[in-house]
């Protein structure tokens, strides 16, 4: 049977037969024992939506590929089939940081997990390797260098050989790393399938991604050597992210900064900048002004040092460092699953980056909020670094292909940022997801998508035909050769130097629009571009010309009108339903309600101080004890016994084991004391 990659529903190329059906019927295919595995050490009951097809698939020894955004939970797809087969599952990450990350959690959870990479000494490198020979360990993380490394191909090849333990399964994360059309491709992963085709009984190979593009698609089946593989791509649709667009000018950007952390003080979030030296400043101003208050502000980019790099991660990956100020430099490692919100300081060079890097907020499902604060220079300065590009391998040919190439994602992105329709619409559309249409079609009792910036933001409709016959007449009568500050001032009648020196004082539509503020015909300009009437070129002084529909418009003024939506009010967006307390609250209807007593949002707080200790004890990440999804789910059903706390999402039994007691004492604690108060 041919895959079938289809995007915006979930496919399984084998799940023809159960159409319509297929979640549950997935479910129930999964062999008990990974369903086992999924309650025992992660205490989850169910599997989430393409998780199932691709853990039967590996299962049944069926190479696969997952394409699932960020946060869709790929890790358990093959973390469940590695607990679950014998012999050692070996996965290929690109990070050294996120390997000691991932055997943490696993240890945590109570697997037999370990990892091969440069950050340990040839000894303790010995010992693994001898353990896992041994049979010590269900799961190996190694770097992709490590292939080519003769000791462990030879280590390899004699666990898969006769009397080896075997390895069933080579999964590979970040797959799109093989792609030299992917935005991190890494020579090293090329290495990949002729290492499997090295083994002596060849394992499933498995591979997984977030990158969307049918290109990077083909590539991973291609360059990895997948055969007949089992493909799932979900839908990209985060719906707990929130996204907002704000046009701000630069030193408003810092303040809004800094009063959006001080309303989530105890939130974890990422602020990304383009520059280092933005970084640099940003985190100087905000660790100043957070001084007193807190909370504490860290720093991550290429220019600091390796170990000041790794110490700025770990802090913010164990919560003692919950704000971030980081170039893209803080990417892919980061496996933090309550980061609360993603704040872009500047525009990313393109949607797939911007989707990526917001992506990071909300990863455990809880509500979380992605905003990128812009305004024109952001894109002057994109524009000047696209035409500073070297791309010193090309051919020129090929150097004006690529830079046309960034211009169109580039423009893509600005769209992005002026539109006033579906955020969430507009990035699924644009990696064609059937879902866009579905996401932003209003129902009851909210509009579009009702978690964006602008379907939360009501516009009001302004007849502007006056503006835009008055814009599209001077470009005609100036010949196309300006840009859009440029005409906007002209017909304001501005007396500047530039008006003077071009002699646009002299044109006839000069002061046509007096009473008109410059950015209102400068906002009026943009959406004439955006739907047809006027084109801008590209480069790094754009210039506006008559678009195609511009003579529809020229030739008979009197039928055209056009109207531009200009923003009203806008709700307090992405703060509804946000505290703990009210998610407790919203959540009550999924589970059972038990009698109580106290406010539940007292017994979090507790809850929360008591996982921090825990977590310190045993020199964890917060997270690795449990989740704020299971801290909630606690306060809800507040159990009494071990049964009742294994029903709670999130806690396995090597979990209830561990510290089980300790959050059934605090509960009871919390309730007399508040009994006693009373
Ligand atoms: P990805 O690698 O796709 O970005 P992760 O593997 O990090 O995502 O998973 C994201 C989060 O979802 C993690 O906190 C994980 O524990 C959680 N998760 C994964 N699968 C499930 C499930 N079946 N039920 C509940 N939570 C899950
Ligand atoms: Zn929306």
């Amino acid at each position: 049977m041919t895959p079938r990659t289809e995007v915006g529903h979930t496919v399984w190329a084998e799940a023809d037969k159960h159409e319509g059906g297929w979640m549950e019927d997935a479910q129930a295919e999964v062999p008990q024992a990974a369903r086992d595995a999924l309650g025992t050490y992660f205490g989850y009951d169910s599997f989430r939506p393409g998780q199932a097809p691709l853990v039967s698939a590996i299962l049944s020894g069926r190479d696969a590929l997952g394409v699932m955004p960020t946060g869709a939970g790929k890790s358990i797809c093959y973390q469940v089939p590695a607990l679950t087969l014998p012999g050692l599952t070996l996965v290929i990450s690109p990070l050294v940081s996120l390997m000691g990350d991932q055997t943490r959690s696993l240890l945590a959870a109570g697997a037999h997990p370990s990892y091969l990479n440069s950050t340990l000494t040839p000894a303790q490198q010995n010992t693994v390797l001898r353990r896992a020979a041994a049979g010590w360990y269900q799961i190996m993380y190694v770097a992709p260098e490590r292939l080519a490394d003769p000791r462990f191909l030879e280590f390899a090849q004699s666990l898969a050989g006769p009397g080896g333990i075997g390895i069933p399964l080579v999964a590979v994360d970040e797959a799109h790393c093989v792609s030299q059309w992917g935005q991190d491709f890494r020579p090293s992963y090329l290495q990949i399938a002729d290492f499997v085709a090295s083994l002596p009984v060849r394992p499933v190979l498995a591979a997984f991604t977030a990158t969307a593009t049918a290109r990077v698609r083909d590539d991973i089946v291609t360059m990895l050597g997948l055969r007949d593989p089992a493909t799932v791509v979900t839908g990209f649709d985060r719906p707990n992210l929130y996204f907002g667009v704000e046009e701000l000018a630069d030193r408003q950007k810092d303040l809004r900064i800094l009063a959006y952390i001080r309303e989530h003080r105890d939130e974890s979030g990422i602020i990304y900048c383009s520059t280092r030296k933005a970084v640099d400043e940003l985190s100087d101003l905000l660790a100043r002004e957070l001084l007193v208050v807190g909370p504490a502000v860290g720093r991550y980019h290429a220019g600091m040092s390796p170990e000041a790099r790794n110490r700025s991660q770990e802090a913010f990956v164990d919560d003692r460092v919950p704000v971030m100020v980081a170039t893209n430099a803080f990417g892919m490692g980061i496996d933090k699953p309550n980061v609360r919100y993603v704040i872009h300081h500047n525009v990313p060079e393109s949607i797939e980056a911007y989707y990526q890097e917001a992506g990071r907020a909300g990863r455990d499902g809880d509500p979380a909020s992605c905003l990128l604060l812009w305004n024109g220079n952001d894109f002057r300065v994109r524009r000047y670094l696209i035409d500073q590009t070297e791309d010193g391998q090309l051919d020129p040919g090929q150097r004006d292909q690529a830079r046309a190439n960034r211009y169109r994602l580039l423009d893509q992105m600005q769209g992005y940022c002026e539109t006033t329709g579906c955020l969430r619409e507009y990035v699924l559309r644009y990696f064609g997801d059937e879902a866009a249409g579905e996401v932003a079609r209003p129902t009851a009792g909210r509009e579009g998508c009702g978690n964006c910036s602008n379907c939360l933001t009501h516009f009001e409709s302004e007849d502007v035909t006056r503006e835009a016959l008055a814009i599209l007449r001077l470009v005609r009568e100036t010949g196309g050769r300006f840009g859009k500050s440029l005409v906007a001032d002209a017909l304001h009648g501005a007396r500047t130097e530039k008006v003077r020196q071009w002699k646009l004082d002299e044109a006839e539509g000069y002061g046509a629009l007096e009473d008109v503020p410059v950015g209102w015909i400068k906002d009026v300009a943009g959406q004439l571009v955006g739907r047809g009437y006027l084109a801008q070129s590209q480069g790094r002084y754009p210039t506006l010309a008559l678009g195609p529909r511009a003579m529809e418009a020229l030739e008979d003024p009197e039928a055209f009108s056009f109207a531009l939506k200009r923003r009203r009010s806008q709700e307090r967006a992405g703060e509804r339903g946000r505290r703990a307390a009210e998610l407790i609250r919203e959540e009550a209807g999924s589970g059972e309600r038990v009698g109580r007593v106290g406010d539940d949002a007292d017994l979090f707080e507790r809850l929360r101080t008591l996982r921090m200790d825990l977590a310190q004890e045993r020199n964890w990440a917060p997270y690795m004890v449990c989740s704020d999804k299971t801290l909630r789910d606690l306060c809800r059903r507040r159990p009494r016994t071990m049964d009742e706390l294994l029903a709670v999402q999130g806690i396995g039994e090597r979990k209830a084991e561990q510290f089980g007691q300790a959050l059934l004492d605090a509960i009871a604690d919390f309730e007399s004391s508040q009994e006693g108060g009373h």
